[in-house]
């Protein structure tokens, strides 16, 4: 039997061992007229003899019940015809009438488990001609796939299936449309970086810090980065920091300078850059410091550093 690494497997018992197997030639789309999460309708069908091998509720979370590898009954004929293939089922949660569209996340869903399923069981990228021909459907589609006929899974979804999820499986599986980047893969990484490191800053010279680490961002795509310093210098002075991007040629792009003055006793200033990045470039930042009196040639001595942002791969 087979399960969809995409979903959460609830596996219903006695069904899943007690069912004859299948070879998975349809798959067909249901609502289940209740606006259930996939662990609700896992108790339903704990409580009855019906069940579908999938459950997806309005958020986009789904639920594997049964392999698709083994009989489930939720379309009638469909579900094991007498040479062995049958049709992989999937209920999603609608309004106790049936008559709502998909949420977004649903149509994703939708999409991502008909691509698997014609990965997975070689199902063919078309619409059942047929009640037996291999292919996608939704329930209404075939008398033969309910007992007593049906309005499942409601007309927004039927129009949903022909103009963007069917539409939306094909172009997945062929290729011709990426797949998004999934909301769950979007969290950032942190930078949080320290270092008390005494750093002398010499008037007029661009000095690149190592906060922590030299390279900032590596191997990203996007970033927010600040960079906190406490500096020791005359009061007046002024600080001119930038993040740049790094290349393995050597050559650079600069970020847009950020000025800080200087005031008295420690200055504690900051410098913040948010931008995209390229393949292979690395954010590093760089700080120059002009003193108050332009013939000072004291340094200014940053005390203490830090680089805080959040960055996405
Ligand atoms: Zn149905």
């Amino acid at each position: 039997m087979a399960w969809y690494p995409g979903a959460q497997k609830l596996e219903l018992q006695p069904e899943s061992d007690a069912q004859p197997a299948i070879i998975p030639t349809q798959l067909i789309f249901h609502s289940i007229a209740a606006p259930w999460t996939p662990a609700r309708t896992y108790e339903y069908w704990r409580e009855t003899n019906l069940e579908s091998h999938f459950g997806l509720g309005y958020d986009g979370s789904l639920a594997q019940y049964i392999g698709t590898q083994t009989r489930a009954d939720a379309n009638y004929q469909a579900n094991r015809r007498p040479d062995g293939t049958g049709a992989v089922s999937v209920e999603s949660a609608s309004n106790m009438d049936a008559t709502d569209p998909w949420s977004p996340a649903q149509v994703e869903a939708l999409i991502r488990l008909g691509v698997w399923v014609h990965q997975q069981h070689s199902i063919p990228l078309r619409i059942c001609r047929t009640a037996a021909d291999p292919g996608y459907g939704y329930h209404r589609l075939f008398p033969e796939w309910s007992a007593g006929g049906t309005a499942c899974p409601g007309d927004a979804r039927v129009r949903q299936f022909h103009d963007v999820v069917f539409p939306g499986i094909v172009a997945r599986a062929t290729g011709q449309t990426p797949a998004p980047t999934p909301p769950e893969f979007d969290v950032p990484y942190t930078l949080g970086e320290y270092t008390g490191t005494t750093v002398s800053l010499p008037p007029n010279i661009w000095t690149t810090l190592t906060l922590g680490r030299l390279d900032l961002v590596a191997g990203a795509q996007s970033y927010t980065a600040t960079a906190y310093l406490t500096v020791k210098a005359p009061v007046g002075g002024v600080l001119q920091g930038r993040f740049y991007h790094h290349r393995a040629d050597g050559s650079r792009w600069d970020g847009p300078i950020v000025e800080r003055a200087t005031t008295d006793g420690s200055s504690f200033v900051d410098f913040t850059h948010a931008g995209s990045i390229s393949t292979g470039e690395t954010a590093r930042f760089e700080i120059t410091y002009a003193p108050a009196n332009a013939t000072d040639t004291a340094p200014a001595t940053i005390t203490a550093a830090r680089a805080r942002g959040l960055y996405w791969k």
